[in-house]
């Protein structure tokens, strides 16, 4: 079958053709329809040194995708052949504590689809049924392929309570601008969110963020006096992965306030912990998506009137996928999907 590998230790990926894989008693074989473009799928076509101590050479990659059934392992319950599926990323073990206790996301034994194991980049992946998720007929495809940032974004945003609250999102990549769109779904006050980056900023604009702002540029405390919020922010939720936002983010919550961390910062760095302690800020890391509660969040709120559609801005089927990882390399995009039907 046709699949986007790493067949060198070296940055790109080729398109190529591999074994198509088999189906063991637990698992589902799903013919993949779209997939789209992960920031961690960027680090390992660069071959930044993170991919190079992970990712197995040659692999095939990719996690972010929607597929139909086509075969089911003996022992597997609760889906048909044609189900439309997409999958949690995240495999868990089934036998430690956390998963035992029903907290899959915190299982210490988690891989990953398309970075320990072969991936969604082919015309087939066999994952676990366990792993796989069905979706409504009422959503798109597009935005069914998009479910593993979306849950991410889900995730980390309902961590906390929304409601009324000022909400500040430190960057404006697609999970951030997911964000916001779901922030004001469930009925935040002010979003503000702050990236370096116009074409994101602009985006999350249209999302629904009260002011997007432009750190290189502008003053989150002149936009903060703007909006005549005199205490400081409610929750937090940093997805840059920059130090310098989680540090700006640091002083400008409320006391009292509560912060969900996504980006992954380098390690070792430092912050201001007075910050953190006379303020009492109550600070959450986020990993993956809750199995399935963060799914079924999903579903009911693309239900109830979210619209996601403007994050997905680019479309090219697999044969063009060098301009797709271009695209997500410029910066100048949302989601980009690749099509492997046509
Ligand atoms: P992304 O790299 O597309 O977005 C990060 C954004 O931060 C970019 O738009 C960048 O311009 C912006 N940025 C740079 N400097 C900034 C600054 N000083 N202030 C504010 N923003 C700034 O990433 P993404 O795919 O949207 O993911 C967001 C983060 O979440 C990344 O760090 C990613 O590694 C991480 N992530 C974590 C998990 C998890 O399970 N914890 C899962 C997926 C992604
Ligand atoms: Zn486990």
């Amino acid at each position: 079958m046709k699949a986007l590998a790493k067949l060198s230790p070296e940055p790109g990926l080729t398109l190529t053709r591999v074994k198509k894989p088999e189906v063991g008693h637990n698992d589902v074989l799903i013919k993949i329809r779209k997939t789209a473009i992960c920031g961690t799928d960027i680090h390992i076509w660069k071959w930044d040194e993170w991919a190079q101590k992970t990712i197995p050479v040659p692999m095939h990659v990719g996690h972010e995708y929607v597929g139909e059934i086509v075969e089911m392992g003996q022992e597997v319950r609760g889906f048909q052949i044609g189900d439309r599926v997409s999958g949690e990323g995240h495999i868990t073990c089934g036998f430690c504590r956390n998963c035992r206790a029903g907290r899959r996301h915190l299982c210490r034994n988690t891989t990953g689809v398309g970075v320990n194991r072969e991936g969604a980049f082919a015309e087939y992946l066999v994952i676990p049924a366990f792993n796989a998720f069905k979706i409504p007929d009422d959503i798109s495809d597009d935005l069914a392929a998009i479910f593993d940032p979306f849950g991410n974004a889900t995730h980390t945003a309902l961590s906390f309570n929304l409601v009324g609250e000022d909400v500040l999102i430190t960057g404006a990549g697609p999970i951030g601008i997911m964000a916001v769109a779901i922030a004001r779904h469930v009925g935040a006050r002010h979003i503000v969110i702050t990236d370096v980056n116009d074409y994101r900023l602009e985006l999350a604009r249209k999302m629904g963020a009260t002011r997007a702002v432009n750190v290189s540029r502008e003053n989150l405390q002149d936009v903060m006096d703007e909006l005549r919020m005199t205490e400081g922010f409610d929750v937090g939720l940093e997805m840059s992965g920059v130090p310098s936002a989680f540090s700006s983010m640091l002083t400008h919550m409320n006391h009292g306030g509560k912060i969900a961390l996504l980006g992954i910062p380098p390690s070792n760095t430092a912050i201001d912990w007075n910050q953190v302690i006379f303020k009492g800020l109550e600070i959450k890391g986020i990993y993956g998506r809750e199995m399935f509660e963060t799914w079924y969040k999903m579903v009911s709120m693309l239900q109830s009137g979210l619209d996601l559609s403007p994050i997905i801005t680019h479309h090219y089927t697999v044969d063009d996928y060098q301009a797709g990882f271009e695209a997500m390399l410029s910066g100048q995009s949302g989601k980009v999907i690749l099509d492997w039907t046509r």
